[in-house]
């Protein structure tokens, strides 16, 4: 799933950088022990990681403790550099709802050592994305519901009101460090309720306004 097709500009294009955004929500930093960022925690992935709805996520064996993370996701379509905060929303083309799926104990290894979550964040299937919604459609990605089922029981339930930097915020925040490209994607953090995910599990993600997620865990 390398190429998307992007809703107002009417035309497919490749998957460009997977901008993540880490411990965004308060709650989700504090079941991780973690302090609330002062400015946002930006890390990327590879476009290698992406797998759309009804793809698998393959559990890697280098590790015994992959997590779910639920998030929106919002698709550039015009990119830009120094992109102001009132004129971010304009750069979004399209929402999603992914998963921001983390080998919890490469990640929490990482940390002791105070290296990158490349390994942690990176590995193939380990960003689900959903299908595409016209961002004209979502009237306030600040006021969306957001959940993930696992087997039908609900693990995570949030709202985007709580994320500490808006997605305006985070796309002008990352256009002064990385020029946005159309098909860049921001995953924008998630709420509390992370946890591990086993094979065989299917997972559910739901966003207000956006078409559902659906992934089964399998074994690499
Ligand atoms: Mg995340």
């Amino acid at each position: 799933m390398m190429e998307l097709l992007l809703p107002s500009l009417g035309q497919g294009v490749k998957v460009g950088k997977l901008l993540c955004i880490g411990r965004n929500y308060a709650k989700h930093a504090a079941e991780m022990q973690s302090n609330v960022p002062e400015e946002p925690i930006v890390f990327l992935k590879p476009s290698t990681s992406l797998v759309g709805n009804g793809g698998a996520v393959l559990l890697p064996e280098r590790s015994r403790e992959v997590h779910h993370e639920v998030e929106l996701v919002a698709v550039i379509g015009v990119g830009g550099k120094r992109i102001p905060e009132e004129k971010a929303l304009d750069h979004v083309d399209a929402y999603a709802v992914g998963l921001d799926m983390t080998a919890r104990d490469l990640q929490a290894a990482a940390k002791r050592k105070g290296l990158p979550w490349s390994v942690a964040k990176g590995f193939d299937t380990f960003a689900p994305l959903g299908p595409l919604v016209d961002a004209r459609h979502i009237h306030d990605a600040q006021d969306l519901e957001i959940r993930l089922e696992v087997n039908g029981e609900v693990r995570q339930h949030g709202h985007t009101r709580d994320m500490m930097f808006s997605v305006a915020r985070l796309v002008s925040y990352c256009s002064e460090i990385f020029t946005l490209m159309p098909g860049d994607l921001l995953y924008t953090g998630t709420p509390d309720g992370v946890g591990p995910v086993r094979e065989g599990d299917v997972l559910e993600a739901h966003i207000t306004g956006v078409p559902s997620l659906r992934v089964r865990v399998r074994r690499e």
